[in-house]
């Protein structure tokens, strides 16, 4: 998978065969194409903030699915939210946030590497998020943030986010229920973040960590209670109680029963011993693929900041007073 820009009389080059970009124009997006030369065929796609994580350039570490939808719910990333991100890195969360919060919230990125704040809001603004994303070339522990009693939600993914939580404070829009959630690799960093946060006032702290696990979907053979008795445990004793029936038939055959009731018998005994009248039912269970959990990209620290009323003093006495209290 890779992304293009598609431009007149370019080819895009593959080793399954050559695509003109002429030919492209005109086609409609999930469209298959089959290469000009060449035996190939590839699919031209809608870009989406998923699809430009899994080709963005990798000028960091970036955030991948798992983490991103999870942040962004805890941090109720939706339409109209103003949201700070540090550092933009390779921008790959920044484009899940400003697809979110679109059309009228607001993202400003903080990057202290000049060159890489430089690529990425030449990104941003060659993919059409300049009026949702500001993105701002800043070191945000010497410097905090320019903002101020503004934004609902932060996230961090600093070295060093203990640093910035004061500063995280004071960006908060304090008439709201601010939500922070730092991004660590290890859990020496989780801990001194959850210092800074209780330090600051900070309060429903808690951790996560996104593992992968893989589950196969599986037809699972219900045996009915007849097959099942065919099992090797139970054979045993279905040929001893067979072995008792067929003994007691015969006592009751030389004791002169009835046709009709030997008739009976006989055609249960049938239907016991008819290997071919099993079945099996299925039944759909999901069965963990491999049991070793894998995926670890960091901790996941969320906090929120509740806005604190203040309290107003009122002069007055008597009854008055008690109504007051
Ligand atoms: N979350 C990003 C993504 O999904 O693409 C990746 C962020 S990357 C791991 C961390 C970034 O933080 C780096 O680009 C680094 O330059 C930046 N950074 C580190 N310290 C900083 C600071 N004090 N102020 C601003 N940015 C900083």
């Amino acid at each position: 998978m890779s992304s293009t820009v598609i431009q007149k009389d370019r080819t895009y080059n593959t080793r399954n065969g050559v695509y003109h970009h002429n030919q492209m124009v005109g086609l409609s997006y999930g469209q298959k194409m089959k290469a000009t030369s060449g035996k190939g065929t590839m699919y031209l796609l809608h870009p989406t903030p998923e699809l430009w994580t899994k080709v963005l350039p990798h000028r960091t570490q970036i955030l991948y699915l798992p983490d991103i939808s999870f942040i962004s719910m805890w941090l109720d990333l939706v339409p109209g939210k103003k949201v700070i991100e540090t550092g933009t890195g390779s921008g790959s969360f920044s484009h899940s946030i400003a697809r979110n919060i679109s059309p009228d919230g607001h993202l400003y990125t903080y990057e202290y590497h000049e060159q890489r704040f430089e690529k990425a809001k030449a990104e941003f603004e060659a993919h059409g998020l300049s009026n949702i994303v500001t993105s701002k070339h800043r070191d945000v522990i010497a410097n905090g943030f320019d903002i101020e009693n503004y934004v609902d939600a932060i996230f961090l993914d600093l070295p060093a986010p203990w640093e910035v939580i004061g500063a995280s404070k004071k960006a908060f829009n304090k008439g709201v229920v601010g939500r922070i959630c730092s991004f660590s690799p290890c859990i020496e960093q989780v801990q001194r973040t959850v210092l800074a946060l209780n330090e600051h006032g900070f309060t429903g702290i808690r951790m996560y960590e996104c593992l992968v696990r893989d589950f196969e979907a599986q037809h699972i053979p219900l045996p009915d209670i007849s097959t099942a008795m065919d099992g090797a445990k139970v054979k045993f004793k279905k040929l001893q109680f067979e072995q008792k029936l067929a003994h007691k038939r015969k006592r009751l055959d030389t004791d002169s029963i009835s046709t009709a009731t030997t008739g009976n018998n006989s055609d249960a005994s049938n239907s016991t011993n008819n290997g071919s009248s099993s079945y099996y039912r299925y039944s759909l269970a999901s069965k963990c693929g491999q049991c070793e959990t894998r995926g670890h990209t960091s901790y996941l620290t969320f906090a929120e900041l509740v806005p604190i009323l203040e309290s107003t003093t009122v002069a007055v006495s008597g009854e008055k007073e008690e109504e007051a209290k």
